[in-house]
């Protein structure tokens, strides 16, 4: 669904309650919703219609100059921790050990840690996907320490996840 954020203002709306019909600058920000906006009548408040935000690459085109540069910092934050993600194997350590059982846990804050025996083997800034990097990163202990390793869990109280195994 594309954007409408940055041209609502100028087109014409009509409220199907009350008839009143002008701009969209004319009309009021209703509820707020995670990924969209409701549009109010002015007149009577009914509900006109339902706005998406914009994504970061519709604000880097339409957006006002510090609409654009708050865009591009949160991309480049993006870009920055998805580039720190563990994805190549051999920055693992070796591990001469069978039975080998992980945790993935939050750690200092900002990162998510790859514990084993009370050890950190590794870290990287913790996003907000938190069951599908534990996915990956399930895959990347699998590839790296096959049948070595029995477990990997993760220890996280926001999500119900505990006694996931890994095999
Ligand atoms: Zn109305």
């Amino acid at each position: 669904m594309e954007s409408r954020y940055y041209r609502f203002k100028s087109e014409t709306f009509r409220c199907k309650k009350c008839k009143w019909e002008g701009l969209g600058s004319a009309l009021k920000t209703g509820e707020l919703f995670e990924s969209l906006f409701e549009l109010d009548c002015p007149q009577c408040h009914a509900v006109v219609d339902h706005i998406s935000y914009p994504t970061a690459e519709e604000t880097l085109m339409f957006g006002s100059e510090a609409e654009k540069k708050d865009a591009l910092q949160s991309v480049e934050r993006r870009n920055a921790y998805l580039a720190a993600q563990l994805k190549d194997i051999s920055l693992l350590p070796d591990i001469d050990d069978t039975d080998i059982a992980f945790v993935l846990t939050p750690f200092d804050d900002v990162y998510l840690a790859i514990m084993y025996k009370e050890q950190v083997i590794w870290k990287e800034k913790r996003g907000y996907e938190y069951y599908e990097r534990y996915i990956a990163v399930g895959r990347l202990l699998k590839e790296k320490y096959g049948d070595k390793m029995i477990d990997f869990v993760p220890l996280n109280d926001d999500l119900n996840l505990y006694e996931f195994v890994w095999r």
